[in-house]
């Protein structure tokens, strides 16, 4: 029999996480991992040499606060067998979009090591927390006869207007591409066009991952209750599921430190907050598209011209030089702009004070980080769950404004239409940072949402209590499995 919640030093829980390799999945996975740690529990977080390398100084900088460290478990990925580019291990090494499905479908080579792994380490699981990209992964809870969580990354909200969508029929009886679809069921007046409903692709990869998360036995979410209460409880009445919220999971990096090696480390990162520091108060625009979002050549150009416009100093972070002007390139660092190319500490960087405003591609994570730093937002988004994420922001929330994206432009530009035009841009930057009572709103409601972000992971918070729920829930299915078993 295993110690109980008031013995966990003896022989505690034993989380196994498997992400998706995509930043925008570990990344936020291996903060869940650090606050499971943080609690007491054993974590072993099952990924690829590649990522493990990259996740090593954030895991290594965790284990001096942890009582019990993470354990890193890095498997072989056979990226080569799988027809992938040798040694690929995650999204953003792929050459091309195209290579996505067959990169998420690759994933499932990790199941028998996962299992092997698992079979020969000590402890056996309590509980497997995956992603939902990762739907095989039912497998190893299903041997081990453990719960199986599913980790959500994006918010209830996107979550339930795409399910209702699709639910209620209104995309199937939609007609043109361009045609506006009021979500049904839900407390706000939100619609998209029917171009911009993610997952219309990728077919039977969504079917499993449906059928994966039907038969789970509940769902973490990466938010808070007091962002979404209300969208919190639809969900759970429609799914009938045990929901757990226990995000904002940034706010498990703390010290400063932390916040640089978040993802990956880089050259630039201390370049950076060295140049915000010379900045006054919320003077300085930040820019980025995600970790793999990128704009075509020339959107990248018109954006350029636009940063330029507004007069105001900026970072922004690029993947590539494609479309850049060439004195960019030659001078990416001068006192009014920095070009970061790959990769920035953007947690760092979105709670520095010189910060006022952030053009992004509304990734749910992103979108979370700028409201824990009460930064209102320029919404540029690019693909998948994106569109929705923006019409929280700007119609739900009200922290942030819409450059006025009409259709996605894909992860990498391949389905860049329309271009969004120098003076769209202008205009949202100026709202965003000036915006007359409208802007000084805007900035005040964003930075009361950041203020409960952290209020709701404090000790006794929201998310601080659901996640001693989630770990109560484990070991009351610990317990009884142990009963069965004896
Ligand atoms: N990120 C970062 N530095 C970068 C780009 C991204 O730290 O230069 C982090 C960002 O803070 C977030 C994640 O990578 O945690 C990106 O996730 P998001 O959901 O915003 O977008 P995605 O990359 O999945 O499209």
């Amino acid at each position: 029999m295993k110690g109980g919640p008031n013995n966990e030093e003896e022989d505690g829980l034993h989380f196994v996480l498997l992400p998706f390799m995509a930043q925008g999945h570990m990344i936020p996975m291996l903060d869940l991992a650090k606050l499971l740690s943080l609690r007491g529990a054993s974590v072993s977080f099952i990924t690829t040499p590649l990522n493990a390398a990259r996740l090593r100084p954030s895991v290594d900088r965790a284990a001096s606060v942890s009582p019990r460290p993470i354990s890193l478990v890095e498997l072989p990925f056979p990226s080569a067998a799988a027809g992938l580019p040798d040694a690929c291990e995650n999204v953003d090494e792929l050459p091309s979009p195209d290579l996505g499905l067959p990169f998420i479908k690759s994933t499932k080579l990790l199941l028998g090591p996962s299992l092997h792994y698992l079979r020969h380490h000590h402890p056996p699981p309590s509980c497997v927390i995956t992603d939902s990209f990762l739907p095989w992964a039912r497998e190893i809870a299903r041997e081990f006869g453990v719960p199986r969580l599913v980790f959500q990354g994006i918010s209830c909200f996107s979550t339930l207007c795409i399910r209702n969508l699709r639910e209620h029929g209104v995309l199937e009886r939609a007609g043109s591409e361009c045609e506006r679809l009021v979500v049904p069921g839900i407390p706000h007046e939100v619609a998209i066009k029917k171009s911009q409903m993610p997952g219309t692709q990728f077919k039977d990869l969504r079917a499993e991952m449906r059928e994966a998360e039907a038969t789970a036995d509940g769902v973490v979410v990466n938010s808070y209750e007091e962002l979404e209460r209300e969208y919190l409880n639809i969900f759970r009445a429609t799914t009938g599921k045990k929901v757990w919220m226990v995000g904002p999971f940034s706010l498990a990096n703390a010290d400063e430190g932390d916040k640089i090696v978040r993802g990956k480390e880089t050259s630039s990162e201390y370049q950076c907050m060295d140049w915000l520091e010379r900045k006054e108060p919320k003077s300085v625009v930040y820019v980025s598209f995600g970790s793999i979002g990128r704009l075509s050549p020339p959107q990248t150009a018109e954006l350029a011209r636009a940063l330029e416009g507004s007069g105001r100093d900026f970072i922004w972070v690029v993947k590539s030089w494609d479309g850049l002007p060439e004195e960019f390139k030659e001078r990416p660092i001068t006192e009014r702009r920095m070009v970061i190319m790959g990769w920035a500490p953007q947690v760092a960087i979105l709670s520095h004070r010189a910060v006022g405003g952030f053009v992004t591609h509304c990734g749910w994570n992103s979108t979370v980080e700028a409201l824990c730093a009460g930064v209102p937002m320029v919404c540029w988004p690019l693909f998948a769950e994106q569109f929705f994420n923006e019409r929280q922001v700007v119609d739900v929330l009200r922290v942030g404004v819409g450059v006025g994206v009409e259709n996605p432009n894909g992860w990498a530009g391949e389905e860049a239409g329309e271009l969004v035009k120098r003076e769209a841009v202008e205009k949202a930057l100026e709202e965003v940072m000036e915006g007359g009572a409208e802007g000084v709103g805007r900035r005040e409601r964003a930075r009361e949402l950041g203020d409960m972000a952290r209020m709701a992971t404090e000790v006794g918070g929201s998310s601080f209590v659901n996640l001693t729920r989630l770990i109560d829930y484990v070991w009351k299915c610990e317990s009884t499995k142990d009963v069965r078993e004896s």
